[in-house]
């Protein structure tokens, strides 16, 4: 581990992949995170995962939102490509213990072996695990290798505050790409115990991945994070909101005439938020600020969030 963690303060992140605007899904999560992180005494920071899928212009846009709803972070903002050199030696780290191996398999390949009978959904099969130095080395003449972690477990189970004990496989995943960039699930590992993250809240389309993660914290040395997995924003086809829904960013809302203020009070309702108590009589929170105040991780929605949005002004003000 980097030596930087040990005195800086545990920490709560939201970590955005830079790949356009946040839509109200995105935000709402970001909300949690802060919302879990200030009420039970963690810093917050901020980590722009711009290892892949990365749109000019999105990263800024994307903080410039967050800090325009009162979400504030401690630190500076950690950019994840900044830290590649960090990652490679977690890597190497891993390579010591005889727990890496090159992969020569294109995607079709691995999509045929796992859909073989026995292999878990998903899940790598090991083609490459047992390789012999010549056959590795034929292959190195056709294409780069990616490498993938020689996992000595077949799952591992965390803990998550809405989903209980979780049991998921981990396979053989892979740590670097095959073009040289380390792969989300390392890079995310590394970097949360860099930044001393104790508590991870993100969209539950991720709690497939926690085990893998925290089993690879393990073999690093790192603390297995609190992890809070929480429901996602979904379209009125109960598919996971999308840009493409309509009027969903921040951007596209304000064009539309709609508010901070009202953003703010149509996701309180959907986490759902009590009423906030103060000047003006009880309503909706309005901003970060209202929301901490009343904040109750006990009371919010395990269903995901179904955004309707032709809908959006009678959500947030009906
Ligand atoms: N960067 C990832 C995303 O935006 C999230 C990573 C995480 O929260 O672990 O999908």
């Amino acid at each position: 581990m980097d030596s930087q963690t040990l005195s800086s303060p545990s920490a709560g992140r939201y970590a955005p992949s830079p790949s356009g605007d946040l839509h109200l899904g995105n935000l709402r999560t970001a909300l949690f995170a802060w919302l879990f992180a200030r009420s039970e005494g963690h810093d917050f920071v901020m980590r722009v995962e711009d290892l892949d899928r990365v749109q000019e212009g999105a990263a800024q846009r994307q903080l410039d939102d967050l800090a325009s709803l009162g979400t504030d972070w401690d630190g500076e903002v950690l950019v994840q490509s900044t830290r590649i050199p960090q990652h490679m030696d977690a890597v190497q780290k891993l390579r010591d213990a005889g727990m890496v191996y090159e992969c020569f398999c294109t995607r079709k390949e691995i999509q045929q072996a796992a859909s073989a009978p026995h292999a878990a959904p998903g899940a790598y099969p090991g083609t490459c695990r047992h390789l012999t130095d010549a056959e590795r080395q034929e292959r190195r003449q056709v294409r780069p290798p990616a490498l993938r972690l020689a996992a000595d477990t077949a799952e591992f189970t965390v803990y998550d505050r809405f989903a209980g004990d979780y049991t998921g496989a981990v396979d053989d995943f892979v740590l670097v790409r095959n073009d040289g960039k380390p792969a989300y699930n390392l890079a995310v590992v590394v970097d949360d115990g860099f930044q001393n993250v104790q508590q991870v809240v993100r969209g539950d389309d991720l709690l497939f991945s926690a085990p893998r993660q925290a089993y690879l914290a393990t073999l690093l040395g790192i603390d297995i994070p609190e992890y809070v997995h929480v429901p996602l924003a979904l379209n009125t086809e109960g598919k996971r909101l999308a840009k493409r829904d309509g009027a969903v960013t921040l951007a596209q809302l304000r064009a539309g005439g709609v508010s901070t203020a009202q953003v703010m009070r149509m996701i309180a309702a959907s986490m759902p938020l009590a009423p906030w108590r103060g000047e003006g009589g009880p309503h909706l929170p309005e901003t970060a600020q209202q929301m901490l105040e009343v904040f109750n991780p006990d009371t919010i929605s395990r269903e995901p969030w179904t955004v309707i949005p032709t809908d959006l002004e009678s959500i947030c003000c009906g």
